[in-house]
């Protein structure tokens, strides 16, 4: 039995619902195994620039660096989209918050589920064995460079240092050595400074992992190759930018952008956890979102931020189980709401 403190900022559109869900599963885990929930629940995005005026007020960032465990639903929609630069939800929350706690490392999953072969747009054979995880560099690169207009146009720098692309190819070739054993490095070398910088580290990181394998593709190449030979990539490492072209076409390998969850950590057990998924205004407050990568991402956290395996083991079994049932939202071509899928998920957690 023990406390588990966390801080939900579930954010805008879809968010509250996903994460009602997700929180409703989270508590059905705690009775379970007598564990009691502590959970700090914050604004952010837009709903914290309507009652607050700006996406990231200081008690919500005080919170998420006191208890270092962040469930987020998502942030954004067309109500602030007239709104430039810092002053957006997304720039002006996530960005930061991945800065202030030091989020350097990103970890999206790609592993298609075999209840949802038939959401995906690809033949089978071209799925078949698809199990890849994408590590992404977060706090550096082209979105946390210097941008800006002059009179000659409008520019935006790219900048990595050798400590920073060292840091995370340490992280991939850990990741890979609890796995296949295979790190497929992407960058564009071919053009970009900063990817040959990139590549000379990750050759002297890979020195210290002798058993396992480095291979290197230009990011171009890959996102052909992703879609064609998925089953050979093991982790896939990436820069910022990359990283986020790539793990969008990743999750059509998936079958559902309300599948799949991820997480952002720092050093120790830092980490925020959100579904990969935005705050889709098109279905909000319609009972329509898919909350699973929600409830993925909340047992992420109790793994990964808690060390709670058995109880991740259990939320993953019943979101199994609920796939293989076709307990699902519309997306994934069931019929329940968002709020039906977590009370079935919950209820399977109890048991
Ligand atoms: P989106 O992911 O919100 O939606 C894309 C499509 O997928 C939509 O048709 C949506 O209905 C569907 N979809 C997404 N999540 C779903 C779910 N759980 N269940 C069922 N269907 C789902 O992307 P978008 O439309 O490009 O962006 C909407 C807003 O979200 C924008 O303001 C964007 O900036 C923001 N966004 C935020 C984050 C974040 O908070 N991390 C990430 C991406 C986009």
């Amino acid at each position: 039995m023990s406390d588990i403190r966390f801080t939900y900022v579930p954010g805008d559109g879809i968010g509250p619902e996903v994460g009602a869900a997700a929180n409703n599963v989270l508590h059905a885990m705690a009775e379970k195994y007598g564990h009691e929930l502590k959970i700090d629940k914050h604004l952010i995005g837009g709903a914290a620039i309507d009652a607050m005026g700006t996406p990231l007020p200081a008690n919500t960032l005080a919170s998420c660096q006191e208890t270092g465990a962040i469930l987020l639903g998502a942030v954004g929609g067309p109500k602030w989209d007239h709104l430039k630069g810092a002053d957006r939800p997304e720039l002006g929350s996530l960005l930061p918050l991945r800065k202030e706690l030091n989020l350097y490392t990103n970890i999206r999953p790609a592993k298609p589920h075999p209840a949802l072969m038939d959401n995906i747009p690809l033949r089978p054979e071209y799925l078949q064995g698809v199990d890849f995880i994408v590590v992404r560099e977060l706090t550096g690169g082209i979105y946390f460079g210097k941008k800006g207009r002059d009179n000659l146009g409008a520019y935006d720098e790219c900048r990595y240092s050798e400590a920073e692309v060292k840091r995370i190819a340490v992280k991939a070739f850990e990741l890979a050595r609890t796995r296949r054993k295979k790190v497929t490095s992407v960058d564009k070398s071919n053009v970009l400074e900063t990817s040959r910088l990139w590549r000379e580290v990750v050759i002297k990181t890979a020195e210290d992992y002798p058993d396992v394998e480095l291979e290197h593709l230009l990011v171009d190449a890959m996102t052909m190759h992703m879609l064609t030979r998925g089953q050979e990539f093991d982790v896939i490492l990436t820069e910022n930018m990359f990283g986020d072209i790539l793990t969008d076409e990743a999750s059509v390998l998936c079958g559902s952008m309300g599948v799949i969850p991820s997480a952002s950590l720092s050093d120790g057990k830092v980490g925020m956890y959100e579904p990969i998924h935005g705050s889709a205004p098109d279905i909000a407050g319609q009972g329509k979102a898919n909350p699973l990568a929600m409830i993925l991402s909340a047992s992420w956290m109790l793994r990964t931020s808690f060390g709670l395996d058995d109880e991740a083991n259990a939320i993953d079994a019943a979101v199994d189980a609920a796939l293989s049932g076709g307990h699902t939202t519309g997306d994934l071509g069931g019929s329940l709401s968002t709020s039906d899928v977590g009370n079935w998920i919950g209820e399977y957690v109890r048991g």
